[in-house]
């Protein structure tokens, strides 16, 4: 796209229909100190280079190799070069600028003290191939954080070596793949899986090789005892059994599987494990143990429970739990306790492990913020944590049930995320996409929406229980004006469908979009 092409789009998406003075946008698409930000291959100058460093004459090449061409850097300045990330980087929303309610991915604040612990240097600049016995400290912290995390599962085998919550899904559907593999179970290949699952569920189960039967939840946004029998006893074709299921508790509906008892021993009768996805666990934590509703394996998003900074691609980190019947299998490294000195346990002390998933250890930065947090809580602290988050989702949950629908909310209390859908405002024309461009018009990141897919124009609101009833009470009271507007403006659909205004850009063609992507800049 050449420059002119994009400063012109700058200035159509950037003009109201009727700009003054005051909102209008300069030359380059700038106003009020906001930016706008070419590629830095638009900044370059052919006669300008980046260094102005003399070319060394009479050194031979050291590889002895061809001299190295052009190699299509930008040649900018360094103040160019560091204008333009700096800006960039004022251009991501977090939960440090503000109320960030998404729901399932659990964006609360991030404790400075995590970040003031994960830069130790002797945190901070470790070596993964230094030799163990210069890392004895880092192993202990390894080896604390696996026993909270057995504690607060009751789960006793930990690999805390998975990179992220799908990459633990992985090890952990793995893990049951092996123990099914070893113990002459390789007819075992059915997975089952509520509608509500994250779609990182049914991906995961078809990329160890498993085939996905669905549990329908129909309207009611729990798996029934009735429902989970009928999958489980359905009949394969080509007879094959059923490997376990994927289930997440407190479900994506923001509801707790109350039947998950019942379920789990029948599941267990018929030699299946059972995998819990474990990125709600900021409304059981220090409340209840996975491992006590019938458990066999369960990942941990660190980066969502245990605070450290997510999204917007921040590391993360999803070590699995699991019985000590299965830790047999799981990937290698653990870290074990030889004696009086810590070791990390790899394929040779393990012979029935899967493996190994991830380059030495895992995201150690990580295992530091989460046991940072978990010590700087307490016991006591991690449970008031879970019960204040489950609060304010019904705090939430019950200011806004008269002005949305609030499918399940005649089902008592939710547990940490409030579902909405967009059923009254549909009427007038106003759907979930211009509910969430609106909350950006007011300076409100969207909640998550269109998830989950059981219901049309879903909204989950995840506040945490790291937002004050001050800032909640605020996003209230926009929600509610927001649903006003929809049910009283003559002209709803219009008003609405213009949102957002004030942002760097407009309302963008989505199906365009997802129809024609243009992925590369030329
Ligand atoms: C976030 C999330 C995942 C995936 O975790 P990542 O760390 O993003 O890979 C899986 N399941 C649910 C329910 C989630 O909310």
């Amino acid at each position: 796209m050449s420059a002119d092409i994009k400063l012109e789009q700058a200035k159509m998406t950037n003009s109201n229909d009727n700009p003054t003075a005051s909102t209008r946008a300069s030359e380059d698409g700038n106003r009020a100190l906001h930016y706008e930000e070419n590629l830095l291959w638009e900044k370059e100058r052919s006669d300008t280079p980046g260094v102005d460093l003399p070319t060394p004459t009479g050194i031979a090449l050291r590889t002895g190799s061809e001299p190295r061409g052009d190699i299509g850097l930008p040649q900018v300045s360094e103040p160019q070069a560091l204008r333009h990330f700096v800006r960039m980087s004022t251009w991501n929303y977090s939960i440090d600028h503000g109320f960030f309610p998404l729901g399932s991915c659990t964006m609360k604040h991030n404790p400075r003290i995590n970040e003031k612990v994960a830069r130790i240097p002797g945190f901070a600049h470790l070596h993964p191939m230094q030799p163990e016995s210069t890392t004895q400290g880092a192993l202990a912290l390894m080896y604390d954080l696996q026993h909270w995390l057995a504690e607060l599962t009751n789960l006793p085998g930990v690999c805390l070596a998975p990179a992220a919550g799908a990459h633990g899904e992985l090890a952990g559907m793995m893990t049951i793949r092996r123990a099914h593999e070893l113990n002459g179970n390789k007819h075992k290949t059915v997975i089952l899986i509520p509608d509500s699952a994250h779609g990182t569920n049914p991906a995961t189960a078809i990329t160890c090789g498993f085939t996905v039967r669905n549990i329908p939840t129909g309207g009611t946004g729990r798996v029934t005892v009735d429902a989970f029998k009928q999958a489980l006893y359905a009949v394969s074709e080509d007879g094959a059994e059923v490997a376990g299921m994927m289930v997440t508790n407190p479900n994506t509906c923001g509801l707790f599987e109350t039947d998950i008892l019942e379920i789990s021993e029948l599941l267990h009768d018929a030699g299946g494990y059972f995998y819990c996805d474990g990125a709600n666990f900021n409304a059981l934590v220090g409340k209840i143990r996975p491992g006590d509703f019938g458990v066999d394996v369960m990942h941990i998003n660190l980066h969502k429970t245990f605070s450290t900074p997510h999204g917007g691609g921040g590391p993360g980190s999803g070590p699995i739990c699991v019985t000590e019947e299965l830790a047999q299998y799981m990937p290698v490294p653990t870290v074990i306790k030889d004696g009086e000195k810590y070791k990390l346990e790899w394929e040779e002390d393990r012979p029935d492990t899967l493996g190994r998933l991830k380059g030495f250890q895992g995201q150690f930065g990580m295992h530091v913020r989460a046991l940072s947090y978990m010590l700087s809580h307490g016991a006591d602290g991690l449970k008031r944590v879970s019960e204040d988050a489950v609060l304010n989702a019904n705090y939430i949950l019950r200011s806004l049930e008269s002005d949305f629908n609030a499918p399940y909310a005649d089902q008592g209390p939710c547990m940490h995320e409030a579902l909405l859908t967009d059923k009254h405002q549909k009427a007038n024309g106003v759907q979930t996409l211009d509910i969430a461009k609106a909350l950006i018009e007011r300076g409100y990141h969207p909640m998550t929406v269109y998830f989950p897919m059981v219901l049309p124009g879903t909204m989950l609101i995840e506040p945490t229980e790291t937002e004050s009833k001050d800032s909640m009470d605020r996003f209230i009271s926009v929600m509610k004006e927001i649903a006003e507007d929809s049910a009283n403006l003559d002209n709803a659909e219009e008003h609405f469908h213009s949102f957002p205004h004030s942002s760097p850009r407009r309302r963008l063609d989505e199906v365009k979009a997802a129809r024609n992507p243009q992925l590369r800049w030329k």
